[in-house]
């Protein structure tokens, strides 16, 4: 007997889409091919939290300020008023989703994903079981893609899957330091500086033990190893002992389509689902294997196809605005050192700090303050036609 919905890639999104349908009742299988621990910061805002009910346990620091660093060293210090954002390492993390799924009751593989094929008697997923390196084929009504950035379902089933872009984003884990006036665990540090990333960040995020330090960018022939060797530099970090160095491509831009009209549908990464401007996708992730699962449900109970574009709607629909807000931030600010230290000076205002960390902690843009929206219209405007320059206090 076949699967109802076989999910291939159980990061975040995958673990998610399975679980809600093996809670729903239906047949799922998850397939991960396993032994690598995905390159992440592992920064989850607390509406994560609430609304996938993460253990607590999982967290491995909270924290409680973002420093934002200038070009020219200014620094901003955010507080984190009214909670704190969590940190998880993706080794624990992806595996405690992925056994929630299985207690929920999907079936779990380990193996790689080849291919799919159709004939006569329905879709056939087919892929190499790990332990006996053997190709499987298994049957399933429908088929959703969460394997992550550089998918190979959304390369071979969606239009436009093979070409969405790409930042690169690379850091290195090393063993946290004692807390001093350079590192303190409870507080992240994003660096914008054109020497660190001409296109995008610098972070430093605590991780109790571990922190990871690193970087992204779009930019050909930058040297990610030699801006992050500048990057602890700075931060006073090139002594602490270096555990693992990693990289992996950051999705800039969700596809148009996320299903291919029969019976796949993408989600997470696959989908090129990741926030401009600050790179969060873990939530996001979770969200898009929330809303694939939702739109399988609905397919699966119609019969009907066009049931699977459910999934594109409903994310767009509570996030659309905020992607779009974003993007237009990360064209605007991330050009220039010039426009970067205008950006971090705007960090001194509180109206900023508020809406924008309400908007990355709860993923709501309040609409409750007409005239601090205005007021921060203005200075924006203001600063990118040049008009004021940056201020620091
Ligand atoms: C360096 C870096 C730092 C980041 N920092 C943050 C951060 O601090 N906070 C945040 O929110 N986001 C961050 N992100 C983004 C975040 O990691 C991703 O958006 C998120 O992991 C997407 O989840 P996903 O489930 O869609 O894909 P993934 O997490 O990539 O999961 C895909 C899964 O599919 C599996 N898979 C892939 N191909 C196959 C195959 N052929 N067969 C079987 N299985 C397969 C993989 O093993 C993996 O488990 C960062 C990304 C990078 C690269």
């Amino acid at each position: 007997m076949g699967y109802d919905v076989f999910v291939v890639g159980g990061g975040p999104s995958g673990a998610v889409a399975a679980e809600d349908l093996a809670r729903a009742g239906r047949r799922v299988a998850l397939l991960d091919r396993a032994g690598r621990i995905k390159p992440c910061g592992g920064a989850i805002p607390p509406r994560a939290i609430r609304d996938f009910q993460i253990d607590t346990a999982m967290l491995v620091a909270r924290i409680t300020t973002a420093r934002m660093i200038s070009p020219t060293g200014r620094q901003v210090d955010i507080p984190i008023e009214n909670g704190y954002v969590g940190m998880v390492d993706r080794e624990h993390f992806d595996e405690y989703l992925r056994k929630r799924a299985g207690e929920a009751g999907a079936e779990r593989l380990t193996g790689t994903f080849l291919r799919i094929e159709r004939d006569a008697e329905g879709t056939h997923v087919v892929w190499r079981d790990k332990a006996s390196g053997e190709e499987r084929r298994s049957a399933a009504r429908l088929v959703i893609g969460a394997d992550g950035a550089r998918s190979g379902v959304a390369r071979a089933e969606v239009p436009g899957g093979d070409r969405i872009p790409y930042v690169i984003a690379y850091h290195e884990i090393i063993k946290a330091p004692e807390p001093s006036a350079n590192y303190d665990p409870l507080r992240c540090d994003v660096v914008y500086d054109g020497k660190i990333s001409p296109d995008f960040y610098g972070w430093v995020f605590p991780h109790g033990a571990h922190a990871s330090v690193g970087m992204g960018t779009e930019v050909d022939g930058v040297d990610l190893k030699q801006a992050t060797a500048a990057l602890r530099e700075s931060a006073g970090l090139t002594g602490c002992e270096t555990l693992r160095k990693e990289g992996a491509p950051i999705p800039l831009k969700p596809l148009d389509r996320w299903d291919n009209g029969r019976d796949v549908v993408l989600a997470g990464d696959a989908a090129g689902v990741v926030a401009p401007s600050s790179g969060e996708g873990i939530y996001y992730a979770m969200v898009g294997g929330r809303v694939a699962a939702t739109a399988a449900q609905a397919m699966l109970a119609s019969g009907r196809a066009r049931d699977l574009r459910l999934a594109r709607k409903l994310f767009m629909k509570e996030h659309g605005t905020v992607f779009r807000v974003l993007r237009s931030m990360q064209d605007a600010y991330y050009r220039s050192d010039e426009r970067r230290e205008r950006f971090v000076s705007l960090c001194h205002d509180v109206d900023v700090q508020k809406l924008t960390f309400e908007a990355y902690m709860n993923k709501k843009l309040v609409k409750a303050r007409p005239l601090a929206h205005v007021k921060i219209g203005i200075k924006n405007m203001a600063h990118l036609m040049r008009l004021v320059s940056p201020v620091w206090t």
